[in-house]
């Protein structure tokens, strides 16, 4: 049947009775439009539970007696992570570089991966970049000159446990040693896990009395270890007491959870962490190759939910060290609606010493990419200055010095030019 012209387009729905419908006026009209729009959103808006082609044959080859249900279940995710050697050689075939480590001398960094996380890497080449960045391997084991298990120091501008205050308005606060998955050149490697994992609600006390005797604070930074991996009632009550302080303007939370367990970005989450607004996500990703269906829908809900993210990067070597490889990812950061924030030289803790770059690789990479792309897509490339001198941003030289008034510059192609520096 044709419709007239003017006809409205009724949307129906057999969870909505239309019994007891009454002509609409133009006002239960737009209520009843609103309503729907409402619901519909509701319906759209609820965990959409996505599993990619690659995650679901990991899942029916690995555990077939488990369900997609299963799957997204961030609990059974963390419950059916590998912690050894043996048990990750259930999933990989194992280089004999990565078997290793697990031995009696084995490294303090403990070793966990989420199946999901697993189902990313390559079963055969030890080389494949996610791999290498979650797999132990022998070079754990050599330490080189400069290292140092904190090598921030950020234990001596600790002044209360679980808080490092280094910079003048704002404190880093600690509230758990344990993550989904261990990253093997995490800084924090001295404190992750170590065999317990939350440190419970009692042990942030001195921290968040430190916080609200110490005005000057106005920004906290949540982490650890991951915050996302705690229930939600316990970030919640961190949250609404930070919040509670006057002079906290913003809150911000670094997690790696959106990249490797991306099930955990829940509705019920996401409509918690809104009320505390204005909070922001700082999300560790380290490769193109982990913005997958699942995490775009995660991070989806959370800038939808009014949450600024931007992205931490370490520059690994063997893992993202080249122009294409970090471009890439950054362009792939920004369709997830993440904003590349910083490029860090990896710290020199014990231990990651085949993972480090030279400084002047970073630059090389920065300058292949300032000009060459939206400047949305640069991220600040920083040295973390070991002995706690904070976060020093390197460049590569654009200002060249100073001339009969005018200042040399370079721009990204490398083209001289001469602007007038005269004041009037
Ligand atoms: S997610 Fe962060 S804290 Fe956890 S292991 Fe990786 S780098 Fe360390």
């Amino acid at each position: 049947m044709e419709k007239a012209p003017n006809e409205k387009l009724s949307i129906s729905h057999p969870e909505i009775s239309s019994e007891d419908e009454e002509p609409p006026s133009k006002t239960n009209f737009i209520d009843e439009a609103s309503f729907l729009d409402e619901y519909l959103k509701s319906r759209s808006d609820r965990d959409k539970n996505t599993i990619s082609e690659r995650s679901l044959n990991f899942l029916q080859t690995f555990f077939p007696e488990s369900t997609v249900k299963d799957w997204n279940n961030w609990h059974w995710q963390i419950k059916n992570s590998a912690r050894s050697i043996e048990q990750l050689a259930r999933y990989l075939h194992l280089s004999d570089n990565e078997v290793k480590p697990d031995g009696p001398n084995s490294q303090s960094l403990p070793l966990r991966i989420s199946p999901y996380y697993i189902s990313l890497l390559d079963r055969e080449n030890p080389e494949h970049p996610l791999r290498k960045s979650v797999v132990p391997v022998f070079d754990e084991f050599l330490v080189h000159p400069g290292e140092s298990a904190d090598p921030l120091s950020e234990e001596n501008d600790s002044p209360v446990p679980n808080i490092v205050h280094r910079y003048p308005d704002r404190v880093l606060f600690l509230v758990t040693g344990f993550c989904s998955t261990y990253c093997r050149y995490c800084t924090r490697t001295r404190m992750v896990a170590k065999n317990k994992c939350h440190i419970g609600l009692k042990a942030w006390e001195p921290g968040l009395q430190y916080i609200e005797q110490h005005h000057e604070v106005r920004d906290v930074l949540i982490s650890g270890g991951d915050p996302l991996t705690m229930p939600d009632l316990h970030i919640e009550y961190l949250l609404s007491r930070l919040r509670n302080i006057p002079h906290v303007e913003i809150i911000r939370i670094g997690t790696k959870v959106p990249v490797v367990l991306p099930q955990r970005i829940t509705r019920p989450l996401v409509n918690m962490l809104k009320k505390y607004h204005p909070l922001y996500l700082s999300i560790h990703f380290t490769h193109a190759d982990e913005i997958t269906p699942e995490v775009k829908e995660a991070c989806e809900k959370l800038a939808n939910a009014g949450i600024p993210m931007g992205s931490q990067t370490v520059l690994l070597k063997g893992i993202n060290d080249s122009v294409p490889v970090m471009k890439n990812l950054m362009h792939a950061l920004l369709k997830v609606r993440v904003r590349p924030y910083y490029l860090y030289q990896c710290d020199p803790v014990v231990g990651s010493g085949h993972f480090r770059t030279t400084i002047e690789k970073g630059l090389e990479i920065m300058r292949g990419l300032r000009g060459y792309t939206s400047g949305y897509a640069v991220p600040t490339y920083v040295v973390d200055a070991p002995g706690g001198g904070g976060k020093i941003p390197l460049l590569p030289d654009y200002f060249e010095g100073c001339e009969d008034g005018y200042v040399l510059l370079k721009n990204y192609e490398g083209k001289d030019f001469r602007y007038p520096n005269f004041s009037t």
